[in-house]
């Protein structure tokens, strides 16, 4: 950088012996070394400019690179209730978006300030060299643009910051559509979706060109100063030439090196306003970084042994919002005690409270006799396999699906946990077998298909506790037998805390919890339950109805 930039003073330091000596004095020997110094300049700054631009671009992307790591690191890291208030379509345009906007900058600025620092200095050198007044005079429109151009900044910083934010917008809404495709065509939404898309992008379009009107006005306020220049250095120079006590070399060499100066000038404060620009990703890339979670492992952990899950008056809410009141209940170490009651009892809740993805206000959640919150997250998490509502497929194939139970899982490991969970049945009627792909999500998979899979992963996670999250509840009564019996098998001998709207599901249950508003209304077998006459009967005979 700095042999590319200091070539232009030496180029316009080279311009006075060219006038003087060989145009004005007419010394021919002169005009031979003086042209291949230039030419070799020449040869210079192209070989030191190419060497730079690869050196700055290459640590740009490293950089960029780490980053996008280091913010992805730090974000798997934060509650899982970040990501209810943060859409995924917010995060992905920061950690790609806003870490590459930086990049831009990053390696502009580097090479403008490298390049252009040094130009801009040899090039004054040369000017003061020349005449310190003619050196006044060139920059005598300095100072009345100093304001607007600190005004110009702020403006771009604002502009630069909603346009990220629309940016943010633009992917959410993006993400949304693609994950909704279906539900968006059956209700024929196409229009209803193209049009709040447009109303998007618009906003984002107004923002940013507003913002790169600003990072456009910055070199324009540039030109102004070097014609208020010009026209000061003309007037006065120019009257000394006349006069003689100047030579033409002079005045060239000067007005080289201004014609020069200007140049990296207009760069530099182009790179100031992209710098603006990257402060608003940076500021955005911050509030991802300054994120803490407030669900984190004890200082000094205490060890965690499977054994009996114990609720103790515990008490949640979401704000303001009571979701569990005083919750009191015991699922006995290798029996299967159901969860059942209205949607929005709480029973997810539950869930989310015994792997800690949410923690209480207040009372006891204890397995094997250790609260929870007193064990480390990574041991704590250990001691589950979760079957939920939604397999949570990945793009990838079945037998890398099952693998995520357990990464160090062999091939045979494997192809036994598929055997198990039914998965072989349908997966052996493929081409492929276990390594047929599932689409995004899962796509290509039924519903059945999806949660055998999600079963074989916690076979092989063969976890000591087990969390069933309505797993047949989506599903036809073929599919649901066949689950059911893969389900089976999954927890015999281990405790499992399985949560069912379908009460045929929980008939052979040790023992049955009816929830209600964050609360135990009755508990017992489904026999005794039903000849009490209470809840759970009601629930049942309403079920019953249903079905007809
Ligand atoms: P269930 O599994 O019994 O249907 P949940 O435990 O999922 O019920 O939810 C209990 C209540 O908590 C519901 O009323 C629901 O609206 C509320 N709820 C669940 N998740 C959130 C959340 N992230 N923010 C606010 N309220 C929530």
């Amino acid at each position: 950088m700095t042999i590319e930039g200091g070539a232009l003073g030496v180029m316009s330091y080279m311009v006075r012996p060219l006038f003087d000596e060989v145009f004005v004095a007419g010394d021919a020997a002169s005009v031979r070394w003086i042209a291949f110094a230039i030419g070799g300049i020449f040869v210079l700054r192209a070989l030191s400019g190419f060497g730079q631009r690869v050196l700055v671009m290459s640590v740009g992307l490293k950089v960029t690179t780490a980053l996008q790591t280091r913010m992805l690191d730090h974000l798997l890291g934060l509650d899982a209730r970040y990501f209810q208030d943060n859409a995924p379509g917010q995060l992905i345009e920061r950690v790609r978006g806003d870490t590459q906007a930086l990049q831009a900058t990053a390696s502009a600025a580097l090479m403008t300030l490298g390049r252009d620092t040094v130009s801009i200095l040899s090039l004054i050198a040369v000017m003061l060299w020349v005449d310190w007044v003619w050196a006044a005079l060139a920059f005598i429109g300095v100072p009345v643009l100093m304001l607007p151009l600190a005004g110009l900044q702020t403006w771009i910083r604002g502009t630069s910051r909603r346009a990220r934010e629309a940016a943010g917008t633009i992917s959410t809404r993006l993400d949304e559509i693609f994950h909704g495709i279906v539900s968006i065509k059956v209700n024929r939404l196409e229009d209803h979706e193209s049009q709040r898309f447009g109303r998007e992008v618009d906003g984002f379009l107004s923002s940013q060109i507003r913002a790169e009107a600003g990072k456009a006005a910055l070199p324009a306020v540039i030109d102004v100063v070097a014609a208020l220049g010009f026209l000061g250095v003309l007037l006065y120079g120019g009257g000394e030439i006349l006069a003689g006590t100047k030579s033409v070399g002079d005045f060239m060499s000067f007005f080289t090196a201004m014609a020069l100066l200007f140049d990296p000038l207009r760069r530099l404060s182009s790179v100031s306003g992209q710098v603006q620009g990257a402060a608003a990703s940076l500021e955005r890339i911050y509030a991802v970084m300054d994120a803490e979670p407030e669900i984190v492992s004890p200082p000094a952990p205490q060890p965690i042994a499977p054994g009996e899950i114990r609720f103790e008056n515990v008490a949640f809410s979401y704000g303001d919002t009571p979701i569990l009141n005083g919750l009191s209940f015991t699922a006995e170490s290798g029996k299967l005690t159901a969860l059942v009651g209205p949607s929005g009892a709480g029973k997810s809740t539950v869930f989310g409270l015994l792997t800690r993805l949410i923690d209480k206000q207040s009372g006891g959640v204890t397995i094997g006799g250790v609260d929870v919150a007193q064990a480390s997250l990574q041991d704590l998490r250990a001691l589950f396999a979760v079957v939920g509502q939604d397999a949570a497929l990945f793009d990838e194939t079945i037998a890398e699906n099952i693998r995520l139970g357990r990464l160090d899982a062999s091939e045979t490991e494997i192809e036994a946990a598929a055997e198990t969970a039914s998965v072989t049945e349908f997966a052996a009627r493929q081409p492929k077998g276990l390594q047929t792909l599932v689409g995004p999500r899962g796509s290509a998979l039924s519903g059945g298909q999806k949660q055998r899979v999600a079963i074989a992963r916690a076979v092989l996670r063969d976890a000591p506790l087990l969390l069933l999250d309505e797993p047949t509840s989506a599903l036809d009564t073929r599919s649901e037998g066949i689950v059911q019996a893969a389900l089976a098998r999954l927890s015999e001998g281990r405790t499992t805390l399985m949560i069912a709207h379908r009460l045929s599901t929980v008939r052979d249950a040790d023992k049955i919890i009816v929830l209600e508003e964050g609360r135990v209304v009755e508990e017992g077998r489904h026999a005794d339950l039903i000849a009490r006459g209470g809840a759970y009967a009601r629930l049942a005979a309403a079920q019953a109805t249903e079905e007809g």
